[in-house]
């Protein structure tokens, strides 16, 4: 969280905005798209559950339809000792490249993060 945008998208932007956003730039986006997370769309005529893959349907594009809100999104519950780790391609302009799951024990994180500051 603390390297995703700067400090005033961070926050006043919510996750849900993000993810409903679709900017092909936003980290959560594509974390959501590589973990195969599932979003929850509502609306007066019922609720479902849309996976990732067939959410984000091109830049700025989702498949929510006008009267619905995306109230939740369900990221996968990572293996014991596991971490997903979010790359930027170009941190200057937040260009997200690659995320990866991998085994890391909370000294390794410690030290990805000291390396991305
Ligand atoms: C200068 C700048 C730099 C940025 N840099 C980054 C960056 O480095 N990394 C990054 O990830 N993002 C970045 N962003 C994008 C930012 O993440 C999004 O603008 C923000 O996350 C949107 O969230 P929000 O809650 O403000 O949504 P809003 O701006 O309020 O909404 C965005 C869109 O989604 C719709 N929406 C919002 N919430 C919902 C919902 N619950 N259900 C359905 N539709 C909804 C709104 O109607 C609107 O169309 C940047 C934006 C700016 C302006």
């Amino acid at each position: 969280m603390p390297h995703i945008a700067h400090y005033p998208i961070r926050t006043r932007g919510t996750f849900c905005g993000s993810i409903a956003h679709a900017d092909p730039a936003s980290e959560w986006c594509l974390v959501a798209a590589a973990l195969d997370a599932e979003m929850a769309a509502r609306s007066a005529s019922g609720a479902r559950l849309i996976p990732a893959a067939d959410f984000f349907r091109g830049i700025m594009t989702t498949a929510l339809r006008e009267e619905e809100l995306l109230t939740e999104v369900r990221l996968p519950i990572l293996a014991v000792g596991h971490a997903a780790i979010a790359s930027a391609i170009d941190e200057a302009i937040g260009i997200p490249g690659a995320v990866t799951q991998l085994p890391a024990t909370p000294q390794r994180l410690k030290q990805i993060v000291e390396r991305q500051s």
